[in-house]
């Protein structure tokens, strides 16, 4: 594949947990607790309120809309600052002097003050609602064999509590983790080939650890990344964990997005076109035979006038243009089936071909 041709950029986003004695905001330790060993569970709902600037996050409303009931374990290794029943104490003066480190070891310039934020997160896994971070450097750079990467920030961060168990209506989250020190450290999108994304990653692991104050272990260390080639949509891959992988998932996005523009030009080549128009087609399937169906109770159609074979095209392994489709739709909480894919789910040829 010519990376440079279909014009290639990543950017990688670096979580690492550091090896503080305590919290960054508290006075607790930063080890990880058997879940069995909670001394207290306690339940809590979130509610989005208007930031400083009196925005609403739009995001943070669709969560808010599930109205999960969040669930968490405290321990007597916790105390009221992960239960958001007592203020933050002073920011962790022991991780800021290792995000300093770092921060030089990627010729990154420090900022002149140090100020605490806020980021809204309510999918419940911080307590209070958003996470606490900090700016602490920005502007450095980091060599690979394929040229110089630039080091755009760095944060130092609180972690988040841990998901344990999920359900439709609750979530259990373990707060042993919740407020152990975190930097993020993001860099340029500079980097183009997926082999140069594994190095850098390897690279920046290993400045790392060589200052002996990061955790070690599963999890502990934990990549997003960012791909985008010309033309495609730039997309983000959240928790990276096993660095030997990051090659193959920059290989694979690439081919995804390369196929959904080749899908593009063929829809535009057939002048292919969404029908506005939804129609209510219960009636036609009242007597279906399909269990799926049935469950739904209500059937809606649209015509994808041109389409036809589209949306059974593989766009990466094991997974098809329809898959797509069929994730956005299961966001609105609707479930998604085409005539591409008929017959299937007990409904007939005739039928499908009706609908
Ligand atoms: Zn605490």
């Amino acid at each position: 594949m010519d990376y440079e041709r279909i014009g290639l950029k990543v950017g990688l986003e670096i979580h690492q947990q550091l090896n503080t004695r305590r919290k960054l905001f508290c006075g607790c330790p930063t080890v990880l607790r058997e879940k069995e060993d909670a001394t207290l569970t306690f339940k809590r709902f979130l509610r989005v309120a208007r930031s400083e600037l009196g925005e609403v996050d739009e995001a943070a409303l669709e969560e808010e809309k599930k109205q999960r009931t969040f669930i968490y374990k405290a321990y007597d290794s916790t105390c009221l600052v992960e239960n958001d029943e007592e203020p933050p104490s002073e920011l962790n003066e022991e991780a800021l002097d290792i995000a300093l480190e770092i921060a030089l070891l990627l010729h990154m310039k420090p900022v002149e003050e140090v100020h605490t934020m806020r980021k809204i997160v309510i999918d419940g896994s911080n307590t209070s609602g958003f996470q606490r971070t900090a700016l602490v450097a920005t502007d450095g750079w980091i060599e690979s064999e394929e040229g110089i990467v630039g080091i755009e920030t760095l944060c130092l961060e609180e972690e988040a509590a841990q998901k344990i168990e999920e359900g439709e209506d609750a979530v259990v989250y373990s707060l042993d983790r919740l407020g152990i020190p975190l930097v993020e450290i993001s860099t340029a999108p500079d980097i183009k080939t997926p082999k140069q994304a594994r190095k850098i990653a390897e690279k920046i692991g290993m400045i790392l650890r060589s200052t002996g104050k990061v955790k070690r272990g599963i999890g502990t260390i934990r990549q997003d990344l960012n791909i985008s080639i010309k033309d495609g949509a730039r997309v983000e891959i959240k928790g990276v964990q096993d660095l030997r992988l990051i090659e193959k998932i920059v290989e694979n996005e690439v081919k995804r997005q390369l196929k959904l523009l080749e899908i593009r030009d063929e829809l535009r080549r057939r002048g292919a076109r969404v029908e506005r128009r939804v129609l209510d087609l219960s009636d036609i399937f009242a007597e279906t035979r399909s269990r799926v169906v049935k469950k739904q109770g209500k059937v809606f159609g649209a015509c994808l006038r041109g389409f036809g074979g589209i949306l059974g095209i593989e766009i990466s392994p094991e997974r098809r243009f329809g898959s797509e489709l069929a994730d956005h739709a299961k966001r609105f909480g609707v479930g998604l089936m085409h005539t591409d894919e008929l017959p299937a789910y007990g409904i007939s040829e005739e039928r499908g071909a009706k609908g």
